[in-house]
């Protein structure tokens, strides 16, 4: 980002989940550039996890790699408190940690099914239970932002999609959609914003299936109306949106990034 870009994050404190590549690595970027600190959340990638940090660095923000499973409740706890001694603060949690199990239905195993719900849905629950329980403490601080707190849970087109041979994925993102509001609402009162983003189809490793070759790529575009698929910073710049006092009025709400994927493509020709 240019040095006199708008900077609506200044003096605020981020946490991304799955940080360390995709659609993760480009919010993490995209808050830093917005003024952020970031605290760069991995699983099992501390290269990936490092250059972010380092591209973060590099344009003079302030970040940290942070390593934990986010489906483990002992770790999500102590990931918060070394976020709280590095930066003292928390005032945006982008909970985007995600995976997929794929498994024609009759074949899922129930590892697959619990793998898939404990990072994607109850790994936002930890995440979001200790952003909710630092943001209590903190109160509003008027001169930073708007709000007490920021959350913004990363769901998909599948929360309202339903997606054949992905049931536990699907699940997940519909269990996100209603966790998000249902917290959105509980919260609301204490100043603590809490919206969803469901992403399309974005150019990243968990899709790379979907993209790779150029007939597959020819299927996917069939379903995105815009005619392009999505980058990480397509999401990235919609994230610092909801984050930001731009917002201030919006919470409990699903921001659809998806080129048009959920306008039914199939009608396009008249049904
Ligand atoms: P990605 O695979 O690059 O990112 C997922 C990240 O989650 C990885 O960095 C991975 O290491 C991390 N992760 C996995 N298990 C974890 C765990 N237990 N603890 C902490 N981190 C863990 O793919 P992405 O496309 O960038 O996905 C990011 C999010 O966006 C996911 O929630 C995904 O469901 C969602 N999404 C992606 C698309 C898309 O088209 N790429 C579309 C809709 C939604």
């Amino acid at each position: 980002m240019p040095g006199n870009a708008p900077r609506p994050l200044e003096g605020q404190v981020a946490l991304v989940t799955g940080g360390s590549s995709g659609i993760g690595a480009g919010v993490a970027v995209a808050l830093a550039a917005a003024g952020a600190a970031v605290g760069v959340n991995y699983a099992s990638s501390p290269e990936g996890a490092a250059a972010v940090v380092d591209e973060i660095e590099r344009t003079g923000g302030a970040a940290v790699a942070l390593q934990t499973d986010v489906s483990r409740e002992e770790q999500v706890e102590a990931l918060f408190r070394g976020l709280l001694n590095r930066f003292g603060r928390l005032d945006i949690l982008v909970a985007n940690a995600g995976i997929q199990k794929d498994a024609a239905f009759a074949d899922m195993t129930l590892d697959q099914w619990r793998t898939v719900l404990d990072i994607n849905l109850t790994g936002q629950f930890l995440c979001a239970r200790e952003a909710v329980r630092i943001f209590d403490r903190q109160g509003r601080d008027p001169g930073r932002s708007a709000a007490t707190g920021k959350i913004i849970c990363m769901s998909s087109v599948h929360e309202v999609i339903p997606w054949a041979g992905h049931v536990n994925y699907a699940a997940s993102k519909g269990g996100i959609m209603l966790m998000m509001k249902s917290l959105a609402q509980e919260v609301a009162s204490r100043g603590i914003r809490v919206n969803g983003i469901a992403p399309g189809a974005i150019q990243t490793d968990i899709n790379r299936a979907a993209w790779e070759t150029p007939e597959a790529l020819q299927r996917l575009l069939a379903l995105i109306p815009y005619g392009r698929i999505g980058l990480p910073e397509d999401v990235a710049r919609a994230a610092v949106w909801l984050a930001s006092d731009a917002s201030d009025y919006v919470t409990g709400t699903t921001l659809f990034v998806d080129g048009g994927m959920t306008l039914y493509p199939g009608f396009r020709e008249n049904g």
